[in-house]
């Protein structure tokens, strides 16, 4: 975009200058002037009285003469003048003077206008170099911290998309080497259709639950949040959980230490937040021996604070802090099996980072601890 010449800060900071240094010149010429005059004034001797009986008094040799006198007054006269054309002159010269010295200020800023002109998405993270030691330097070191962060943004959701378009990929995949193989089989049996048919549907279901996490996990989260109580909700919660935990032989237990824990929240988004967490204890201690889960919640520091606490395979140190970035697995392999994608910590985390609550985890073989707070209602 082009500026107004007119308007632009440059042509005004010139203006302004020549103003002040004009006013302020013209004011000492007007007070030099006022000084000469005065001066020429008190110069104008009065010619000298001659008394009838005396001779006149010869004029003193330094005396100056009247031809003298009206020399200087015409010299005076002249830098009067010539103080009034400088004052002219000045004024050009300050107007090109500012403008350079303005132009040269300002040529940070054109600088940093420059980059943000010529910032695309593929140049995103683009840093100006040498930032001044100035208000500019601090303007150009927070544009160089926004464009990182924008490239930040960018790379996560380049990297999303493409995640979700492989992990898609895959059931499609499945489908269509199950529907081939139907086809091409000219002798297949009904049971084979059915069961092809059957292996067929999982994958569809498969991907429709990969598209409601994506769904889930690109879309703001509802703002409804309704008065409910926390021990309620795990109750209602664990119930839930109950049957999965009954058919992998895991035992799970709620404790309630607190009665009545009024929170304000989305009641379906906490449920699902807290069933992802006991989803995964289950399933990640279902192979070991005596699996137990164990839930609890109870109010402290004006906060509600459930614990889900599995024994089984723990997560390993060099994962536990990427569990919550979308599609980590920790075994991809084993996971895929067991259907998930790794989107279920990053949407509960979503969840109760919406609800200005925080979640974190401990782990070792044996003994895995989430925590979860949510902020009390009042
Ligand atoms: P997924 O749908 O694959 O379970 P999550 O986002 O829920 O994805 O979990 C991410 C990864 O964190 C899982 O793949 C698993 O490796 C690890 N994980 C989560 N919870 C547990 C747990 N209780 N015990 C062991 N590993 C866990």
């Amino acid at each position: 975009m082009k500026t107004n010449f007119l308007k632009s800060i440059k042509f005004r900071l010139a203006i302004l200058f020549t103003v002040i240094l004009f006013t302020f010149s013209g004011v000492i010429i007007l007070l030099f002037n006022v000084a000469i005059d005065n001066y020429l004034s008190t110069r104008q001797t009065p010619a000298p009285i001659v008394h009838q009986n005396q001779p006149s008094m010869p004029a003193p040799e330094n005396e100056p003469t009247k031809d003298n006198r009206s020399r200087y007054a015409n010299q005076l006269e002249d830098i009067k003048k010539y103080s009034i054309y400088g004052l002219f002159v000045m004024a050009v010269i300050s107007l090109a003077l500012g403008y350079y010295i303005s132009g040269r200020f300002l040529k940070p800023l054109n600088e940093l206008n420059d980059q943000i002109f010529k910032l695309k998405s593929n140049s995103l993270g683009a840093q100006i170099k040498h930032p001044p030691d100035n208000e500019f330097g601090e303007t150009m070191n927070y544009f160089n911290e926004m464009s990182l962060r924008l490239q930040k943004a960018f790379d996560q959701q380049a990297r999303f998309v493409q995640d979700a378009s492989h992990e898609l990929r895959t059931p499609l995949t499945i489908l269509r080497t199950n529907i081939e193989t139907v086809l091409d089989d000219k002798n297949a049996s009904k049971t084979d259709l059915r069961n092809s048919m059957g292996d067929a549907l999982s994958e569809i279901d498969s991907a429709t639950i990969l598209a409601n996490d994506l769904l889930t996990l690109s879309r703001p989260q509802s703002k409804i949040r309704e008065p409910e109580n926390m021990s309620e909700i795990i109750n209602e919660s664990v119930a839930m959980m109950k049957k999965i935990a009954n058919t992998s032989n895991v035992s799970i237990k709620s404790t309630i230490f607190d009665k009545n824990i009024p929170v304000l929240i989305n009641k379906s988004e906490i449920i699902r937040a807290i069933n992802n967490i006991i989803y995964n204890a289950i399933t990640y201690s279902a192979n070991v021996k005596s699996p137990h889960v164990s839930v609890t919640v109870k109010q402290a520091n004006n906060t509600a604070i459930i614990t889900i606490k599995d024994n089984g395979i723990g997560i390993p140190k060099s994962d536990i802090h990427k569990i919550f970035d979308r599609f980590y697995r920790v075994d991809k392999s084993r996971d895929r099996k067991t259907g998930g994608f790794g989107l279920g910590l990053p949407i509960t985390k979503k969840i109760i980072i919406d609800h200005q609550g925080k979640i974190t985890v401990t782990s070792k073989p044996g003994l895995t601890e989430f925590t979860i707070h949510i902020p009390l209602s009042n």
